[in-house]
C-alpha cells in the first residue's frame, strides 16, 4: 500500500543496526526510529485522532522531530510543521490557517503520543498518493508565509529524484542543519536520508562552531545547504578539524554567487550542485545533474517529470538568452495542489494557471536548456527607467576580497524612481571601505547598476531558512 513513510519501513527492515541520526549526544538506528515512530502512531490514534487530521509540529530539529513526523504519516494523518521561532501570534494564524487539531511542541510531545506502553506493531495507513502528507508554509521572505499542501506521491519523488542525483547512499552521512520545518530541510535532507539508508548528522539549528563540530565528529560527507551556510563555513577558521570526508555539496533556497562557490569548492576540494525549487514545487524544481553537468550561476535543467518555461508579459515562452529574461513557469508532478486557507481559491487560482505554476521568479534560458535565475520579480529596482537585477550587482560585489555577504535593494528616490542600494558584511579580518566598494562596483558594471550607497552591517538580517530578508534592508 501507499503511504511516503513506507521510507522508513523499507530501511529499518534492509538496514535495522544503521545510524539513522547522529546528535552531539545520541546515535538513533533505523530500527529505533521505526519503532519510535509506530509508538508515536499508535498514540496519535488513542488520543481520539483519525487518519486525515492535521497535527501541527513545531520542535527543533532532533530524533523528536523525526518520531512525530513519521508517527503522523504512519496514521494516515497530516503533518503541519512550524518554525519553533514563532510568535503567539503566528502560531495562533497557522494554527487557525491549517485547521491543526493538535499541536506537539517540546512540552507535549510526550502527551501526544509517546507515553504509548508496549511495543505495538503499526500498519501503516494506507493512503491515496494524492492525499495530502504535509501541509508546509513558505519562508515568508516577501510577505506571510503561505501553507502549500504536498502530497504523499510527490515528496517520494522528490526525495527519489534528489538523492538520486546526489548519488547518496548507506556509507553518506548527510549534514542536517537546515530547519527540518522547512521544505528545503525535510524533503532534501530528512526524505533523502531516509530513503537511501543514509545517517543524518543532526544540529538543532545552524550555528557555525555546532556545525563544524557534527562534520568532524560525524565525518560528515554530503553537505546540504542555502548559500549562508555555505559562506559561514567556507570562512570558518577549522581549527584541527577535519573535514576530509565531504565529497559533495548541495545548495539551494537562494541565489548561490560564483565566487563562493569557487571558494568552497577549492577549500574543500568537492564540487557544489545547485539546484531551484519552492516550497510550492515539494522542494527541487531544477538541479545540476551531477558533476559533469555543472554549470556555475545555473539552477540546472528540470528534473524528471517537470518541466520548465520562461515566458514575457503576453505569456509566450521567450527564445534563449541572457537578453530574454521572464517569468520561470514549473509544470509537473511536483505542483502543489494549492494552499491552504485560501476559500475562494483566489491564491491558487492566481499562482496555478493551466497547470504552470507562475514562480514570481525571473530567469532566463540557454541555448542548451540550462536555466538561470534572475532575481525575484519584487526585488527588480528600476533606476531612471532601467531594469537593475540585484543579483548582478551582488555578484560583482561578492568577487570583492573584503566582502562575506552582500545584497542589493532599491531605496525610493525622487529623480530616478529607485536608487540602487548595497549592504555587505565584511570578511573576517578585513575592513570594508564604502566608497572603495562603490568604485570597484563602478569599473565593472554600466553606470544605471553600480550602488551609489554602500552600507556595512556585521552580518546581514536572515530568516529561519537562511535567506537575506531583502524587506529588512529597504527600510533604512
Ligand atoms: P515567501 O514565498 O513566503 O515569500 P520564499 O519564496 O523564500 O518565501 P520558499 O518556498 O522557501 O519561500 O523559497 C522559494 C524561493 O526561493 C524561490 O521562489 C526563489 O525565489 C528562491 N530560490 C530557491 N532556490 C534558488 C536558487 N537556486 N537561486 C535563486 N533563488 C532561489
Ligand atoms: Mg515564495
Amino acid at each position: 500500500s501507499f503511504n511516503l513513510a513506507t521510507i522508513l519501513r523499507e530501511t529499518a527492515t534492509a538496514t535495522p543496526g544503521h545510524a539513522a541520526c547522529r546528535t552531539a549526544d545520541a546515535d538513533v538506528t533505523f530500527a529505533e526510529l521505526d519503532a519510535l515512530s509506530d509508538r508515536y502512531a499508535a498514540g496519535l490514534a488513542a488520543a481520539g485522532l483519525r487518519p486525515g487530521d492535521k497535527v501541527a509540529v513545531q520542535l527543533p530539529n532532533g530524533v523528536e522531530f523525526l518520531t512525530a513526523y513519521f508517527g503522523i504519516l504512519k496514521a494516515g494523518m497530516v503533518m503541519v510543521p512550524m518554525n519553533p521561532l514563532l510568535t503567539e501570534r503566528e502560531v495562533e494564524h497557522q494554527m487557525t490557517d491549517s485547521g491543526a487539531r493538535l499541536m506537539v511542541t517540546p512540552e507535549t510531545f510526550g502527551d501526544a503520543g509517546g507515553d504509548v506502553d508496549g511495543e505495538p506493531t503499526v500498519e501503516i495507513a494506507p493512503v491515496d498518493p494524492d492525499d495530502t502528507a504535509v501541509l508546509i508554509y513558505t519562508s515568508g521572505t516577501t510577505g506571510r508565509p503561505k501553507g502549500a499542501e504536498l502530497t504523499h506521491f510527490q515528496l517520494y519523488m522528490n526525495c527519489t529524484i534528489s538523492g538520486d542525483a546526489f548519488g547518496v547512499r548507506e556509507g553518506d552521512v548527510t549534514l542536517m542543519a537546515l530547519p527540518m520545518f522547512h521544505v528545503f530541510g525535510l524533503s532534501g535532507v530528512v526524505n533523502v536520508a531516509v530513503r537511501y539508508g543514509s545517517t543524518m548528522s543532526v544540529v538543532p539549528r545552524f550555528e557555525t562552531q555546532a556545525v563544524l563540530n557534527a562534520m568532524h565528529d560525524h565525518r560528515v560527507s554530503v553537505f546540504v545547504g542555502v548559500p549562508a551556510m555555505y559562506h559561514a563555513v567556507v570562512n570558518a577558521d577549522l581549527g584541527d578539524r577535519d573535514l576530509s570526508a565531504l565529497r559533495i555539496g548541495s545548495s539551494g533556497g537562494a541565489a548561490m554567487p560564483e565566487a563562493l562557490m569557487r571558494r568552497f569548492e577549492e577549500r574543500f576540494g568537492v564540487v557544489i550542485l545547485e539546484g531551484y525549487g519552492m516550497t510550492e514545487t515539494a522542494s527541487t524544481a531544477t538541479l545540476n545533474h551531477g558533476p559533469e553537468a555543472r554549470r556555475p550561476l545555473s539552477i540546472g535543467t528540470p528534473v524528471w517529470g517537470v518541466e520548465a518555461k520562461v515566458v514575457g508579459p503576453s505569456g509566450a515562452s521567450l527564445p534563449p538568452g541572457p537578453e530574454n529574461v521572464g517569468e520561470l513557469l514549473i509544470k509537473g508532478h511536483n505542483v502543489t495542489k494549492g494552499y491552504h486557507g485560501d476559500p475562494a481559491a483566489t491564491a491558487t487560482a492566481e499562482a496555478i494557471r493551466d497547470g504552470w505554476l507562475h514562480t514570481g521568479d525571473l530567469a532566463y534560458k540557454d541555448a542548451d536548456g540550462y536555466l538561470y535565475i534572475v532575481d525575484r520579480i519584487k526585488d527588480l529596482i528600476i533606476r531612471g527607467g532601467y531594469n537593475v537585477y540585484p543579483r548582478e550587482v551582488e555578484e560583482v560585489l561578492h568577487a570583492h576580497p573584503a566582502v562575506a555577504e552582500a545584497a542589493v535593494v532599491g531605496r525610493p528616490d525622487e529623480r530616478l524612481g529607485e536608487e540602487v542600494v548595497a549592504a555587505v558584511s565584511p570578511r573576517p579580518g578585513t575592513t570594508v571601505e564604502p566608497d572603495e566598494i562603490i568604485a570597484f562596483c563602478r569599473e565593472r558594471l554600466a553606470a544605471y547598476k553600480y550602488p551609489r550607497e554602500v552600507r556595512v552591517l556585521p552580518e546581514l538580517p536572515k530568516n529561519a531558512s537562511g535567506k537575506i530578508l531583502k524587506r529588512e534592508l529597504r527600510t533604512p
